[in-house]
């Protein structure tokens, strides 16, 4: 059996599209290994989104050298939205001879083909053609075995100032929701109790379908699934959550009472700049109205600090919007330049210290918020999807509320895979302990 190694950077998408490669190549006979040294072919499905996720590419990548030397009969790929940048692909093309085929992210399921013809002819392959059928049945050897990814929306056409997924990822594209509610009655056959629907905007699923159809109406066709427990999603874009979203979360029992809402910054003067098309007062609006139809949400975030020309007063309404609206987490991620974005131009690039100084304030008062949030839950009786063995302490089992808050506990593993009532005992600023409830 040959072996392969896939190496993952980047969002749940880039992970789904690694375990979508994983079916492929196991139908070749090929056996997943996590020996460089054992491996008959190593697949890099890299990302972009930052410079240092693209370094570490490089890094890896030139460190493969030395291996292909070893072992000549080793095959190294690499795919993923670094190679739909031309740039980038002309950077291998150039600068590391070892990689035999490039491949993108429109193209995934070539994968067989593209091994084939290597194997025929021996020469590189470059391919990043565009003729992948969204709507094909998207097999996968998923690593969770209770929770499922599943794509519903491709691209983006929202062209964020900082932002090099639109020139990755290309247009909004939606799956057919009969493929989709196709994939997710197999995965609820399957036993996964739970499904997560990805996609960059997942609010504007449906918008380029004829006749268009509705977020809020997919989730309902979704609730009607026997087999499946929860659905949650990922990401939505603020501008597009509308009433009859927030109705559906409120409606719809399996629907999991957790938003992810990048902000992005607090200051209206910084969101325009970045072309979020939303102020913070319509942004605050939106989640006030969602603590009040679905008290209890979990709410998270994403925010960029240090975005080209923010000052001290911009970052203080950042801190500001994070101290009125309490999120449950907040991911933070200092501004980096992505050559081709519209900000990547702009003046007033800020300095690292700053945008370090400015990074760990926020970490602190997120960590004070999410301390006190999470003590709310003490005593609580949560219902807890057990995934499986805790990856810091395997004496213990992990799992997730409705909420999205990871529990861990102790108790048989028999309970792995099923929905539990769990009391809520102990908790830190990101994870809760807790014990099977009477
Ligand atoms: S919404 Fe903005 S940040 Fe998100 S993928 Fe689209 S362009 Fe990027």
């Amino acid at each position: 059996m040959r072996k392969y190694i896939i190496k993952t950077y980047g969002c749940q998408m880039n992970e789904h599209d690694s375990e979508r490669m994983s079916y492929m190549l196991q139908n070749l006979d090929y056996t997943e290994t996590d020996s460089y040294d054992d491996a008959d072919l190593i697949i890099y499905n890299t990302c972009i989104i930052r410079k240092n996720a693209e370094l570490k590419v490089y890094g890896h990548l030139g460190a493969m050298k030395a291996l292909k030397k070893k072992n000549p009969q080793l095959i190294i790929a690499v795919c993923g939205c670094m190679m739909q940048i031309k740039e980038a692909r002309e950077v291998i093309r150039e600068k590391y001879k070892h990689v035999d085929i490039v491949f993108g992210t429109k193209n995934l399921s070539s994968l067989p083909y593209l091994l084939n013809q290597f194997h025929i002819a021996h020469e590189r392959i470059i391919d990043v053609e565009e003729t992948d059928d969204i709507d094909e049945l998207q097999n996968a050897i998923r690593k969770n075995k209770h929770s499922a990814y599943v794509n519903i929306v491709y691209g983006c056409d929202n062209f964020c100032s900082y932002c090099i997924v639109p020139y990755t990822r290309g247009r909004e594209n939606s799956r057919s929701n009969k493929s989709i509610l196709t994939e997710i009655r197999s995965l609820g056959i399957q036993g996964y109790k739970e499904i997560t629907l990805l996609g960059q905007n997942v609010n504007s699923y449906g918008k380029d379908m004829y006749p268009p159809m509705s977020f809020s109406e997919l989730l309902r066709q979704i609730e009607t699934i026997g087999s499946v427990d929860r659905i949650r999603f990922l990401t939505s874009h603020p501008k597009d959550l509308g009433e009859d979203l927030i109705d559906a979360m409120r409606d719809l029992d399996k629907v999991c009472n957790h938003i992810h809402l990048p902000l992005q910054s607090g200051s209206n003067r910084i969101l325009k700049k970045m072309n979020r098309k939303y102020t913070i007062e319509e942004y605050t609006e939106k989640v006030d109205k969602l603590k009040s139809k679905i008290p209890g949400i979990a709410i998270t975030t994403d925010i960029i600090i240090g975005f080209p020309g923010e000052t001290e007063e911009d970052f203080e309404q950042t801190l500001d919007a994070i101290r009125k609206i309490r999120y449950d987490q907040v991911f933070i991620f200092k501004y980096s330049k992505r050559v081709g974005t519209g900000a990547a131009k702009m003046k007033d690039q800020v300095d690292e210290d700053i945008k370090s100084r400015r990074f760990q304030q926020i970490l602190d008062l997120v960590n004070d918020i999410c301390y006190e949030n999470n003590s709310e839950y003490l005593g609580r009786i949560e219902k807890v999807l057990i995934e499986g063995k805790s990856k810091n302490d395997p004496d213990k089992l992990t799992g997730r509320t409705e909420s999205n808050k990871i529990v861990h506990l102790n108790a048989d593993d028999s309970i792995i895979g099923s929905i539990v009532d769990v009391e809520i005992t102990g908790f830190s600023s990101f994870t809760l302990e807790g014990k099977v409830a009477k």
